[in-house]
């Protein structure tokens, strides 16, 4: 349960976890997290993360 998006757990996803953001487009990042923007399910990077969760889900 622990450090689910860090270190030896992340290599296994595809490209070790790096990938372009789904909200925030910055390549070559880690996208570790799940979300759904406008009713699709995208991969979000840390900072997208934190900032859906605090509802800021609409601003770019
Ligand atoms: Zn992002």
């Amino acid at each position: 349960m622990s450090k689910s998006h860090r270190g030896k757990g992340i290599r296994s996803l595809v490209n070790r976890g790096r990938g372009t953001c789904g909200r925030c487009k910055k390549e070559n990042i880690k996208v570790l997290y799940e979300h759904e923007i406008d009713g699709q399910k995208a991969t979000v990077c840390k900072f997208c993360n934190a900032a859906i969760k605090n509802g800021k889900a609409a601003a770019v």
